[in-house]
């Protein structure tokens, strides 16, 4: 065997129980149960981009497909199938033992089968595809949302964007908060049983990755809508509420990134069936305001305090090509 399958065998073969046919051949083969759609979206993360050089490996393997498993919470699709591609400088053992450690992690925790891929040489990029099943015509998609709706977020908002701030030096955290938020950064944890759940009820759903207004902004381009959101109302942890105020607390909660909650809207009248999937879940489910008919020249988003004043906001969110 070449160097190269040696690696694919030893780190990327395991069982694909959801497949007909995994690693090894041309293509892997799969079959969409009748009645339901194929979910499909991919996404890349690049070293100094959106990781450290020397971040964890294990930690790099688990992000990298908990990303992508976001995507299928926020469509409302049971995540099944994923092909990985992988960029590396260098053979390192080590390094790839650890990372395989961490994505399988992942995998198992979310009944995902990795079913092919690509391994060559080159700066280390991970691009991870991620596929799914959804029954025919209840995916929670971007466009769904209509005027009058509530709008609700999972978990805190802030947590991973503090985290990432704090690794940069911008402020200064003690470790042990430093820890449970970077677990936010490092450790997402995908909201599938939540995105499963809310087929049916939510009128449209997206994951946080860029920001909450920044991605809100998106199901409300999609659906033609705007949005009065209650800043008192939008979740955010103890440790975040500790470290800032004002200003920096507002920018931290409503355009930090890399959260993976996700933001959905629902009809009003379905309020206590959404308050009791985040009690079946022991998740966490906030109402964070309503979206509005929207009238052209006006900004999508205004965001009120506690006293009901708007409150200004410099950066909507994280745009790599800003
Ligand atoms: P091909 O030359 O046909 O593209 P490769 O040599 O790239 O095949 O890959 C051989 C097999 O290993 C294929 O089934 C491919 O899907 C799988 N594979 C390659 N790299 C990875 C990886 N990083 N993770 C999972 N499977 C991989
Ligand atoms: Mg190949």
């Amino acid at each position: 065997m070449t160097p190269e399958f040696n690696l694919i065998a030893k780190y990327f073969t395991r069982t694909t129980p959801q497949a007909d046919l995994g690693v090894g051949d041309d293509a892997a083969l799969l079959r969409v149960a009748e009645g339901y759609q194929l979910a499909i979206s991919a996404d890349m993360l690049v070293v100094g981009t959106h990781f450290f050089v020397d971040c964890a490996p294990y930690l790099i393997g688990w992000k990298s497909l908990a990303v992508n498993i976001s995507d299928m919470a926020a469509m409302g699709a049971t995540p099944k199938w994923a092909t990985l591609a992988l960029a590396l400088p260098k053979v390192d053992e080590a390094w790839l033992a650890e990372f395989s450690r961490g994505f399988f992690a992942c995998a198992d925790a979310f009944n995902v089968d990795l079913i092919g891929g690509d391994t060559t040489r080159g700066p280390l990029t991970i691009s991870v595809q991620i596929m799914g099943e959804v029954p025919t015509g209840s995916a929670l998609r971007r466009d769904g949302a209509k005027a009058g709706d509530e709008i609700w977020v999972s978990g805190n908002l802030g947590d991973a964007a503090l985290a990432l701030a704090a690794l940069q030096n911008k402020v200064s955290i003690i470790d042990a908060d430093l820890s449970t938020l970077r677990q936010s950064l490092e450790q997402p944890q995908a909201r599938v049983s939540l995105g499963l759940a809310l087929r049916g009820i939510a009128s449209a759903a997206i994951d946080i990755s860029d920001g909450l207004l920044a991605d809100l902004g998106h199901i409300l381009e999609r659906s033609n809508l705007s949005a009065e959101l209650q800043f008192e109302h939008v979740p955010r942890s103890a440790v975040v509420s500790t470290y800032l105020q004002d200003e920096a607390l507002a920018a931290m909660v409503l355009s930090g990134g890399d959260d993976y909650e996700l933001c959905f809207t629902a009809p009003a009248g379905a309020h206590d069936k959404v308050l009791k999937i985040g009690q079946d879940l022991s998740l966490k489910l906030n109402c964070i305001g309503q979206t509005k008919s929207h009238a052209s020249a006006k900004p999508r988003v205004a965001v009120y305090d506690a006293k009901q004043q708007l409150i200004q906001i410099k950066a909507a969110g994280y745009d790599h090509f800003a």
